[in-house]
Order: structure tokens, then sequence, then C-alpha cells
């Protein structure tokens, strides 16, 4: 992989040692796994996303994150596919707008069983890749990441901002480098509806799921 500016002075909350990443996906997260991993920070992934519909699609996307997560040689923890609980949660939010009300509620769920397995684990410090994309509200998620620290004393979500130096356009750049998946919806049933509604709206056709890669000719 070719090689690129680090983030400056790139240093977890209280100089922690090692972080727990949770990772909604490998695009996403893989500028955030390099920069964490080349700080000489130690890097667990932790992928928990039961918001991911059908199974078809997660299993992809989670495949593509295992895949990059090997090739670093960084431990990954694959989370339950908890559905059902998810479905619960988001009874009664079924026509929420994205980054709406089902959208924190879909974080806090992620944040909740990272920072409980952070506990259970001896990290004290944990952050995520959700924040990346900028399609989502980074104080929602900010909002939602400390929530879940607050349930267990001494724990820290990091809310770094990595967008900033570059992170967003490097997303793209190693999205093709590594030609991974390429995912078009944000992941639940209803963020798939509503965007093959925009798209129907916009003469688009409807997603066909499996089928879009990133390639080393991509325009990002
Ligand atoms: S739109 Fe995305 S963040 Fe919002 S509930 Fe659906 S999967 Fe979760």
């Amino acid at each position: 992989m070719n090689e690129f500016p680090l983030k400056t002075k790139l240093t977890a909350p209280n100089g922690a040692k090692k972080v727990l990443l949770h990772s909604c996906c490998a695009p996403c997260s893989a500028d955030i796994i390099e920069n964490i991993h080349r700080a000489g920070i130690e890097l667990t992934i932790f992928f928990y996303n039961p918001n991911i519909h059908p199974r078809e699609e997660y299993e992809i996307r989670k495949q593509e994150n295992i895949r990059f997560a090997q090739k670093l040689n960084i431990p990954f923890i694959d989370a339950d596919y908890d559905r059902d609980n998810w479905f619960k949660r988001a009874k009664g939010l079924e026509m929420e707008p994205e980054r709406g009300k089902r959208c924190t509620m879909c974080f806090d769920m992620r944040f909740e069983r990272t920072a409980l397995y952070a506990k259970e684990h001896n990290f004290d410090v944990f952050t995520s890749s959700l924040s990346l994309s900028r399609w989502k509200d980074m104080n929602q998620i900010n909002e939602c990441g400390i929530r879940a620290a607050t349930h267990y004393p001494g724990l820290i979500y990091w809310t770094y901002n990595w967008r900033k130096d570059g992170g967003s356009a490097r997303m793209y750049e190693i999205s093709k480098q590594e030609e991974f998946y390429k995912q078009e919806y944000c992941g639940c049933v209803y963020s798939l509806r509503d965007t093959n509604l925009w798209r129907m709206k916009n003469g688009r056709p409807k997603i066909v799921k499996g089928t879009q890669f990133y390639t080393k000719a991509t325009s990002s």
C-alpha cells in the first residue's frame, strides 16, 4: 500500500496505548485503521452492525472489513448480528429521515455494545468510523458515543474528527486501491427504501446489492 502523510500528532485521550474501534465498514474505517496503527497505538476492530439489511449485504460488508484487518494483522472482533433487537428498537421510527431519531437509536445500540466490550476487555478508549462519512451528523454520533461511555466509569469515547487532514479523500483512495465493495445505502432496510425512492425520482435504477466495487480507475 502507498504511504501517506500521518495525521499530525495522533494521540489517544489520556495517552491511551490501545483503542477499540467500532467499524461500520471497510471504506469508512480503512484510513482510521491505518492512522491509529501507524501511530503505534494498539488497535482492535469491533464489528457490531445489526442495522445492516439484508444479511447478504451484512456479510459482504463484514468480509471486506475482515480482509483489510487481516492484511494489516489487526485483531477483528466479529460481534453478533443482533437483527431482531435492532428491529425491536426501531419500532415506531420506520419513517424517520436519515440523521433523525432512528439514527440516534442505531448509533446508541451499536455504541452500547462496543462500550460493554471495551469495559470487559480493558480498553479505556473507544471510537468509531461512523463519523467519517460526510452524510452523517458528527455531533449526533459523538453524543451517542459519549452517552455509551458514561455507563462505565473511566471509559472515554474518542471524538476525534477523522474527516480532517484529508481523511475523507483518503477513504476513496484506499477504497480504490483495495477495490472495496461499494455500498450504496447507509445500511438499514429503511435507508435502502429511501435511497431507492430518491433514485427512482431522479431517473436512476434501483440498487442491485452486491454488485458495485471501487476499482483502481474509479473517480471519487
Ligand atoms: S439510516 Fe443508517 S444510521 Fe440511520 S438507522 Fe438506518 S442504518 Fe442506522
